[in-house]
């Protein structure tokens, strides 16, 4: 994962102040709610990262409709990548928290154009539950989601 780490101070963060204009960055998309722009870190040609333009430091802590933008935009880049770079893959990946691989605390997501043996992994570590098991954490979740 990258080794950046941004330990600024919310609203002071890297992607505000690229927000705000205060640093540099090829933007390729804003809107109302949303920028898109190269990260500097380029893990393949095309590689672009969506943020969402008011300071929220998660996932959690963006709005529904922020959310839906953030989607809507990773969607849009997606489509230029895709025409631009011509990748045989793409790979969204939107991370949360320390333990989430987070490391720019403000909420974003990376459009990354994939190519076979690109060195990009994911350990995924099955652990396949019993189908009871898998009811009882179907449960939890339908006993505390918000309606839509
Ligand atoms: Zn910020």
């Amino acid at each position: 994962m990258p080794m950046f780490v941004d330990t600024s101070p919310p609203g002071q963060c890297i992607f505000c102040r690229l927000v705000a204009g205060e640093i540099p960055a090829e933007r390729v998309y804003e809107d109302a709610l949303t920028i898109a722009f190269m990260d500097i870190g380029q893990v393949n040609p095309g590689h672009v990262l969506v943020a969402s333009k008011r300071h929220a430091a998660t996932l959690f802590d963006l709005t529904f409709d922020e959310a839906g933008a953030l989607m809507q935009t990773a969607q849009r880049v997606a489509f230029a990548v895709r025409e631009a770079f011509d990748p045989p893959g793409l790979t969204l990946l939107q991370a949360n928290g320390k333990e989430g691989d987070q490391t720019v605390f403000h909420c974003h997501m990376h459009v990354v154009p994939r190519h076979g043996d690109d060195g990009i992994a994911l350990s995924w570590p099955r652990k396949d539950p019993p189908a009871a098991v898998l009811a009882e954490y179907a449960e939890k979740l339908r006993a505390v989601m918000k309606p839509g």
